[in-house]
């Protein structure tokens, strides 16, 4: 099972038990009632105690030591190019690294590092089918990265949408890092793309590298796209009654990214809370950026909110899992039948001052992870990249 190539689905039945803790992703129960996963051909199967489950002839047995386990984490916003490479800090097997950080699916805001991006709409067409393929047939560490976000230009026409729909194209790179920066041309833009199924994200805030520009409050609600692109800023965060605003006037989904203002954030997210609207909170990343690469990025979002946000952790793993599952309408991030077998195997690091792991990422510290499942395949033991955990997941012969 563990050994199937890349982009396959394994077939079989792998058993998860002696889990002592299970975060489910829905922010109506974070936390599930249960001990055991059954996954059957890369799938959730059921959910619940041992004793009720039928766990026979498992070709793969995981005893979880006690220790937690989560759904996969997403990361709602990269910048990939192609294969395991990013130009942007000249870095190879970045997103196995992200892959050691929990990370099992990730969502591209558009391939705009990529070294002389054309810009001519036959051209920018060309590369959004080609990222959307390559990523399709190839899972970098088994991550799977929906990739193929082209980035609008003026010139494009309603057919343009049309086409890059028919080719495959599901996502939109963040509007506002190509030519099209004004709000009306932003909107019709955006409408296309949803009239034909293709997702949109705007970038909001400041520039983020020298070429782009600052896209404000009035252009992000006038363009009503998807999702508020990193709306604590990618770097440079509008002013926070700006960000009030955003949050109030539209149902929007709400992304934090690590690459972003920390302050803004924590605001984003408290006014969005103070809204009782929290399935609107997703995070990412916005990575590979002019800061690095950052592995442990949604890890971090999550103690960072938990910590100085004052929101339990189980609720700020939603905001890395099944909300964004739900808002992005992906068949992964959540414990329930049917869904991806997509799971992360965490416990409290060593020597962290938390008593439980979820006492030390309220207390600011990360967890360690010890096993990282996609679609049912075993993709990574313990952790290269987070602290070591306390104890570690094993499998059943060893
Ligand atoms: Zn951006």
């Amino acid at each position: 099972m563990a050994a199937t190539p890349q982009g396959t689905l394994p077939s079989g039945k792998m058993v998860i038990e002696n889990i002592g803790l299970l975060l489910s992703g829905a922010l109506e129960h974070p936390i599930l009632d249960a001990d055991t996963i059954v996954v059957i051909d890369g799938r959730i199967d059921s959910i619940g105690y041992r004793a009720d489950l039928n766990t026979d002839n498992a070709q793969i047995l995981v005893d979880t030591q006690g220790t937690t386990v989560a759904p996969g984490l997403i990361d709602s916003h990269v910048h990939p190019v192609m294969g395991d490479w990013t130009p942007r800090q000249n870095q190879f097997n970045w997103i196995d690294s992200y892959l050691n950080g929990g990370v099992t699916t990730m969502i591209s805001a558009g391939e705009v590092h990529t070294p002389g991006r054309p810009k001519d709409i036959v051209g920018l067409k060309a590369m959004a089918i080609t990222a959307q393929r390559t990523f399709s047939n190839l899972r970098p560490g088994g991550v799977k990265l929906h990739a193929g976000a082209p980035v609008v230009e003026k010139e494009m026409v309603e057919q343009d949408f049309k086409e890059m729909a028919a080719a495959g194209v599901k996502l939109l790179g963040e509007v506002g890092l190509g030519g099209v920066k004004q709000a009306d041309e932003a909107k019709q833009m955006v409408a296309w793309a949803r009239k034909y199924g293709i997702q949109s994200t705007i970038h909001t805030g400041g520039p983020s590298i020298p070429g782009s520009g600052l896209i404000d409050a009035d252009v992000v609600l006038e363009a009503d796209a998807d999702v508020i692109g990193h709306i604590n800023g990618g770097h440079t965060a509008l002013p926070l009654d700006q960000i009030r605003c955003l949050c109030e006037s539209c149902s929007r989904s709400v992304e934090l990214v690590h690459n972003g203002n920390e302050l803004a954030a924590l605001f984003a997210m408290r006014t969005t809370m103070e809204l009782k609207q929290q399935e609107r909170i997703i995070l990412g990343t916005d990575s590979p950026a002019g800061s690095g690469v950052q592995p442990l990025g949604i890890l971090r979002m999550i103690a960072l909110l938990s910590s100085l946000g004052e929101v339990p952790p189980e609720t700020v793993f939603c905001f890395a899992t099944g909300n964004t599952a739900r808002q992005r309408d992906l068949d992964c991030g959540l414990i329930e039948p049917g869904r991806a077998a997509d799971f992360v195997i965490m416990d409290r690091a060593q020597h962290t001052a938390g008593s439980t792991i979820l006492n030390s990422i309220k207390n600011g510290d990360l967890p360690g992870i010890s096993m990282v499942i996609i679609d049912g395949a075993i993709r990574c033991r313990r952790s290269r990249n987070t602290p070591p955990a306390d104890r570690l997941a094993t499998l059943k012969g060893e």
